[in-house]
């Protein structure tokens, strides 16, 4: 029997600056993980409902192309007043559908936020060159322009975050985006856009449609959206860049992770260690600069492990709104028992289970895993190899630097890596040499502040730029080099020859 107080809530996509229901018929539910219940239901839309939105969007992107700049750069500022005045409500939101604990969610928010701050400046980061004289009463300059329609498809791990990495620089270059977010925590989206309305976006400029594999193809292939971004996990980010560029789109495509920290003979082991639990269990490791790996140089192996096995039972583990809990679910049963899984096969491999996250089970119903510590890992084992996203830590040992970078550069991923030394020198060398995107020195989860961009090497991104910063203000707008002449008239005359400087 259903009872009316515990129906799930029945969400809308947000189309033409309003909820708009959805007409595929089709829905998925919308899990609190700290409980286990369905607590709504996400619309999915169909191919004629992308085509709609698309069509929406291209009429908006024509009437929101020609607004001055400082018009765009006044919505965002308001946007981002909005945001910080609201950001309590927001985190909720986000800990009720993701999992994760009330200041982490603060945390993604604010790092959110660097991005509004950012397309804040947009009438600065737009301007073009300006070449006076390039020839004899000639002039050449460069305008930035925006593409039209674009869209963005993100994944559930930073539903406030990662959307903002997106949307913020892609409607400031004078772009229409289509968000389609991730279908299991779909309403930080929803808050977003509303808060844009507030801010003054002018409706239809700001499209969530939330959807599964169906809608994500039709925006693929949709011949009216002309740029793609992505992140989730590599088969996927694969799959699009692949897909979008034979439909002739723009696309970058963030994918998965292994991020190794190296930690030297000569690092503060207790630094060390305080640095490889937080970045290992933050968020229940579902973040995809989350440490999995840590690599012990030389004889620090020992005391690093123990260091870090100390630390573990004082993670305090339960409901993300909960005050005092540092780590809470994993987002669905499902990836919360693949994940056991590979604590569960790690000691088969050969490997040795210091902590086993199974034990000591958080009760009720929700999708709890403990941290677990798995030492003497190898490539050529699965809990090495595999991008697990959970609350495991696996410890790698090796002699020398040297086989330590080389671990960090065989792997297929080049998302994020840090070294832990006190050596000035080392460290530089390892920035030098590593094929990584991203590079800690002391610092374990080395995300650039919003005015860098963000992007890992290898498996981890496929296209030509990287995300947000000035990498994204490129990606979201095409240049255009304009030669211009004012002659006299009187001086006319043909001239066959080919252009020169003179
Ligand atoms: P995911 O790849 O399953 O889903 C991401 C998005 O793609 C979602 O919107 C989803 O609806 C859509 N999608 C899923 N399967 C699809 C398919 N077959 N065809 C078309 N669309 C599909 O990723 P996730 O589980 O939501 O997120 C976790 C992954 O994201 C991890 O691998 C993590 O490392 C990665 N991630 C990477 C970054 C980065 O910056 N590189 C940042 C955050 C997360």
């Amino acid at each position: 029997m259903t009872d009316t107080a515990t129906r799930p809530t029945a969400l809308s996509h947000w189309l033409n600056g309003q909820p708009t229901a959805g007409t595929s018929g089709r829905t998925a539910a919308v899990y609190n993980p700290a409980t286990g219940q369905v607590q709504a239901e996400v619309p999915l839309a169909s191919r004629a409902e992308v085509d709609a939105a698309v069509q929406a969007a291209r009429a908006a992107a024509k009437a929101w192309r020609p607004v001055p700049l400082g018009r765009r750069a006044e919505i965002m500022f308001r946007f981002r007043a909005l945001i910080d005045q609201r950001r309590d409500e927001l985190a909720r939101i986000i800990t009720r559908e993701h999992g994760k604990v009330h200041s982490d969610a603060l945390g993604e928010i604010a790092r959110g936020l660097e991005n509004v701050d950012y397309a804040c400046g947009i009438p600065n980061l737009l301007k073009g060159g300006y070449s006076e004289s390039a020839s004899t009463g000639v002039d050449v300059y460069s305008i930035q322009q925006p593409l039209g329609v674009v869209a963005g498809i993100t994944p559930f791990n930073f539903p406030a975050m990662v959307p903002l990495w997106m949307m913020c620089n892609a409607l400031a270059c004078g772009n229409a985006f289509i968000l389609k977010p991730s279908e299991k925590d779909p309403s930080a989206s929803l808050f977003l856009a509303s808060l844009l309305r507030e801010a003054g976006l002018p409706d239809g400029v700001l499209t969530v449609l939330h959807g599964d594999k169906e809608a994500v193809d039709a925006l693929l292939e949709h011949p009216d959206v002309a740029a793609i971004s992505f992140v989730g996990s590599t088969p996927v980010a694969r799959y699009i860049y692949e897909t979008g560029t034979r439909h002739g789109k723009r696309v970058q495509a963030l994918g998965g992770a292994k991020n190794h920290m190296v930690v030297l003979p000569d690092a503060d082991i207790s630094m060390a260690a305080d640095a490889a639990v937080s970045a290992a269990y933050g968020s229940a490791g579902e973040r995809c600069m989350a440490i999995s790996v840590v690599v012990a140089v030389g004889g620090v192996g020992d005391r690093l492990v123990q260091a870090i096995q100390e630390r573990i039972p004082n993670v305090q583990v339960g409901p993300g709104d909960e005050a005092g809990n540092e780590m809470g679910p994993l987002i669905s049963r499902e990836h919360r028992d693949k994940v056991a899984g590979y604590v569960a096969g790690a000691e088969a491999e050969g490997a040795q289970l210091l902590v086993d996250g199974r034990e000591d089970a958080v009760p009720g119903e929700g999708f709890f895993l403990k941290p677990s510590l798995i030492d003497h890992t190898q490539p050529g084992m699965r809990c090495y190899d595999d991008e697990i996203f959970g609350p495991v830590l696996s410890v790698t040992r090796v002699d020398t630097y040297e086989q330590a970078l080389q671990l960090v550069n065989d792997n297929p991923y080049g998302n994020g890596t840090a070294i832990f030394t006190r050596d000035g020198g080392v460290a530089r060398q390892f920035q030098f040499d590593c094929e990584v995107g991203m590079v800690g020195i002391n610092v374990p989860i080395p995300v650039p502040v919003a005015y860098y961009s963000f992007g890992g090497w290898k498996a981890s991104l496929f296209g030509d730029t990287h995300m947000y910063g000035p990498d994204g203000i490129r990606f979201y707008t095409r240049s255009k080099v304009i030669t211009s002449r004012w002659p006299d008239p009187a001086t006319s005359k043909v001239n066959l020859g080919f252009p020169t400087n003179g």
